[in-house]
């Protein structure tokens, strides 16, 4: 089965469900077993035992991701950052030591300097582009390499392959947020990565109004990462699964449109004088264009655009009275949205340059043409205000 119609067939079963065509939502706290002996031989996130550990909705979403994403098995979780949080606090131990590229989700940061450093865990930042070199970085007590590709504020690109290499020779694990790129555009599995994860609330869900991450992982690591998950205690809403289920049903046609309106809002965007530079790798004209290239079957509709010098006014100018961008975090749902971040306070192994501030854009499914006429007028804003 190709891609697209694995999206739509994945974790469905009529004949099971009395001819419903979704995997219907299955609410339980408790599962009432025949005897003693049958509970007894029940087996957690295989069978159903208690609410926490999932039912069918849980366990149908599970299937499909590890299937999209060529893994040995899914688990989903309560965020996208508690994709990232669980298996880092679930893996690594105290005296342990972890590299993660400076290009990573802000919170991922956030949790490695505030969480693990009170467990004894040392983080290190390195340069997103850095490679094979990485190796120059591995210490005999690094256990994890955290990839993130591209960095979802600023777009740079990773050699995931080689540093997936450097990695397994090394005996280190490696874990790589892959929402940008969804399950439909890379498989970090198939390029030597230990860990895929996705914040489900992004392209997944697709419709900004569930929170949800999903972790899958090979074989070897699989049954470790699941059980130190339970012992946290997170869990999942079944609403929840049915809602995420469903906006995959219609990703591979919004990821589609939403490419192709991105490609013509970036592209448009390059071309404006007061645009420095667009950070978007799709674009022929962007740095990690030849690895996305050579990794990606596609690209979704979040990108950077760094502006010519102005002032704060200016941004807020253009910025406040944008009409069809929504000033919001987040991103992968159906409608336009824009936040004004600075990597420059938080980044630690490489400077981030840029003559004017740094816009990050989503494009959702709106007629690209009229974004760019928002666009238009808040850029014809950003030149005439000091
Ligand atoms: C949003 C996001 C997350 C976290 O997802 P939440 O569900 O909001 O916790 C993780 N990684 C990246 C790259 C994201 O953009």
């Amino acid at each position: 089965m190709r891609e697209r119609t694995k999206l739509v067939t994945l974790g469905r079963d009529p004949e099971r469900y009395q001819g419903l065509v979704s995997t219907p939502i299955c609410r339980t706290s408790t599962v009432i077993f025949p005897t003693l002996a049958a509970q007894r031989n029940a087996r957690a996130h295989d069978d159903l035992t208690y609410g926490t550990h999932g039912t069918q909705t849980k366990f149908a979403f599970e299937e499909a991701i590890a299937e999209l994403e060529n893994g040995y098995r899914s688990i989903a979780v309560s965020s996208g950052l508690a994709a990232i949080t669980l298996p880092l606090a679930g893996l690594l131990s105290a005296g342990d030591h972890v590299l993660v590229t400076d290009s990573a989700y802000f919170p991922t940061r956030r949790f490695c300097d505030a969480e693990l450093s009170r467990y004894g865990v040392e983080t290190t930042y390195y340069d997103p582009a850095i490679g094979a070199g990485i190796e120059e970085l591995v210490r005999d007590n690094t256990r994890l390499i955290l990839l993130e590709a591209p960095g979802s504020l600023t777009f740079e690109m990773q050699d995931i392959p080689a540093m997936a290499d450097v990695a397994r020779r090394r005996g280190v694990i490696t874990l790589m947020d892959n929402t940008w790129a969804t399950p439909l555009y890379f498989k970090p599995l198939d390029h030597g990565v230990d860990i895929s994860i996705h914040a489900v609330t992004k392209y997944i869900g697709g419709h900004s109004d569930i929170l949800m991450g999903v972790i899958t992982t090979t074989k070897e690591l699989h049954d470790r990462i699941r059980e130190r998950i339970s012992h946290f205690g997170d869990t999942v809403s079944p609403e929840d699964l049915f809602l995420a289920m469903r906006g995959m049903r219609s990703m591979a046609a919004r990821l589609d449109r939403q490419q192709q309106s991105a490609l013509e809002v970036a592209g448009w965007l390059a071309g404006q004088p007061a645009v420095d530079r667009v950070l978007y790798p799709p674009l022929p004209s962007d740095p990690g264009h030849a690895l996305w290239k050579r990794d990606m079957s596609g690209g979704s509709s979040l990108f950077g655009v760094v502006l010519g010098e102005g002032s704060q006014t200016a941004v807020e100018a253009m910025v406040d009275n944008l009409e069809l961008f929504g000033i919001g975090a987040s991103w992968g749902g159906f409608e336009s949205l824009v936040t004004a971040p600075d990597p420059g306070r938080f980044r630690t192994a490489t400077p981030w340059h840029g003559p004017g501030p740094l816009l990050r854009l989503h494009v959702g499914l709106e007629d690209s043409a009229d974004l760019i006429d928002d666009l238009a007028a808040g850029l014809e804003r950003y030149s005439r205000t000091d």
